[in-house]
């Protein structure tokens, strides 16, 4: 049997990205990818006539700031970026505004704001962390912001997080994903510097293989792992027909996809550390749309588009144009927009509020562009559950998310959205798979001495 000293399972960002760190430290790597090609939730479809279309918006906060952009980095894999998202319109019922004039905030309101922005920069990773209890809606209360300040948070912290209530998005995260933004010149008034990968999210997961691949880490695809089984004498993978054991085991899979394959001993830590897995897997965010490829641009402005609630949808709306970004990824003056809704995981489970909703929300978008329909040339509707991660409710983001080593057993380890990590999803798995990777560097000679290696 071939010996390797880390088992990466899941070929998303965060499995690419530790295995691609791993190898560099010089271990011996193997990822395990149950699906016939890497990405995970990052995929790009090609479609016939030159679409490339990502699954969902996949835009990257901070874009070659970001959290991914230094773990392209670290791996040694190189992407071009799109241009930067510059701000935000938000739809009045019947018409788009820019930010300035949507929330029309007087003098003192301005400063309200700048006020609270400046009160970011200093903020001790303490403070954070104390925040991380607090939810944004409380947050905004305890500080008496007035109604339009409120409003604009509220849409930001939704726009971060895809959550839909205020009362479920932690005040911590909030500030922490606001604090990186405002650095990468983001603020009231201009969007943080959003960027996509040159034709599309699959081009940073290609280069994330490739890096992988270079200096010798092996990505086995269709290989589903079956069960992984915890027991006194270490970690052991069940993959079709074979057995794998190595000092090193990484789960880069979101908490909902693990919570049923790991078999572990009646250890009273193990049996917690299970049952809160478990526990956690509706805690997520979720959204429902359409994803459309059309003849002409619906608009051109290289900004996002938002509400905070639709009417007669009663949802909030994200929508990005591709297209007035990276014109690589549709035929020559085509465009691609992603039109969605977040909603609760309950709310895009069920079928008849889904279809009731989509009915409603079509009707919408031909009011919000007219002409949508006679220059539609494809249009996917969908729903999708499990977006960014664990969802960045209070208490459950920053130190409080679930950690990226087992506790109370070595050797197995975690990597993703769900995990230790801040940011926006993307971000958050890049996040956890460098912080994963430190963890076990700093491990590794003890399990190293530990195996039957040598
Ligand atoms: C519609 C949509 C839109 C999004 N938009 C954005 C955005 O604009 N910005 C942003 O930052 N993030 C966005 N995200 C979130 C982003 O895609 C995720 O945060 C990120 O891809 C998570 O990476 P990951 O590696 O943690 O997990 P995943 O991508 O889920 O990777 C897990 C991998 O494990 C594999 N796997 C699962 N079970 C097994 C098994 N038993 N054996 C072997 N392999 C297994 C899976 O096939 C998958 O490849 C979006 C997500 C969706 C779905």
């Amino acid at each position: 049997m071939q010996h390797f000293d880390a088992i990466v399972v899941g070929a998303g960002i965060a499995g690419l990205g530790t295995a691609g760190l791993l190898q560099k430290q010089g271990l011996k790597t193997l990822v395990l990818e149950k699906s016939r090609t890497p990405g995970g939730r990052a995929k790009t479809r090609i479609l016939p006539g030159g679409w490339r279309v990502d699954s969902g918006t996949h835009c990257v906060d901070n874009g070659d700031r970001s959290a991914c952009a230094d773990l392209l980095g670290r791996i040694g894999a190189e992407i071009g970026w799109s241009r930067p998202v510059q701000g935000l319109h938000v739809f009045d019922g019947d018409r788009w505004k820019g930010m300035t004039e949507y929330f029309n905030l007087s003098a003192a309101e301005l400063q309200q704001l700048t006020g609270l922005e400046n009160s970011f920069a200093p903020m001790t990773e303490n403070e954070i962390d104390r925040l991380d209890l607090v939810s944004l809606a409380d947050f905004i209360k305890e500080r008496g912001l007035s109604t339009a300040v409120a409003k604009y948070l509220k849409i930001m912290g939704m726009v971060q997080t895809t959550l839909t209530d205020d009362k479920k998005i932690s005040a911590g995260e909030f500030v922490s994903i606001y604090r990186e933004g405002m650095q990468c010149g983001g603020g009231f008034g201009r969007l943080a510097n959003v960027q996509m990968p040159l034709g599309g999210i699959s081009t940073m997961i290609n280069a994330m293989a490739e890096a992988c691949n270079n200096p010798g880490c092996q990505i086995r695809l269709s290989a589903p792992l079956k069960k992984v089984r915890i027991d006194g004498e270490g970690v052991q993978l069940l993959v079709d027909s074979e057995t794998l054991r190595a000092p090193a085991v990484v789960l880069a899979l979101p908490i909902w996809q693990i919570s049923g394959l790991v078999e572990t001993d009646d250890t009273p830590l193990l049996r917690q550390w299970q049952e809160r897995m478990y526990n956690l897997r509706d805690e997520t965010s979720a959204s429902m749309g359409f994803t459309i490829g059309t003849k002409r641009p619906l608009f051109t402005e290289p900004v996002y588009l938002s509400a905070w609630r639709l009417p007669d949808v009663g949802l909030p709306l994200q929508i990005l144009g591709h297209t007035n970004f990276d014109e690589t990824v549709a035929p020559p003056g085509h465009m691609i927009a992603f039109i969605g809704a977040p909603c609760t995981p309950a709310q895009a489970r069920d079928e008849d509020f889904r279809k009731l909703t989509l009915e409603r929300f079509w009707q919408t978008v031909k009011k919000m562009f007219p002409s949508v329909e006679d220059d539609l040339v494809w249009k996917v509707d969908g729903h999708y559950v499990g977006i960014d991660g664990l969802g960045r409710s209070p208490g459950l983001t920053g130190k409080y998310r679930p950690p990226v080593a087992m506790p109370g057993r070595q050797g197995l380890y975690f990597a993703g959205d769900c995990f230790t990590g801040r940011g926006v999803g993307m971000n958050a798995a890049a996040n956890s798979a460098m912080l994963c990777a430190e963890r076990i560097k700093a491990d590794i000679a003890g399990l190293i001495e530990g195996s039957d290696r040598r």
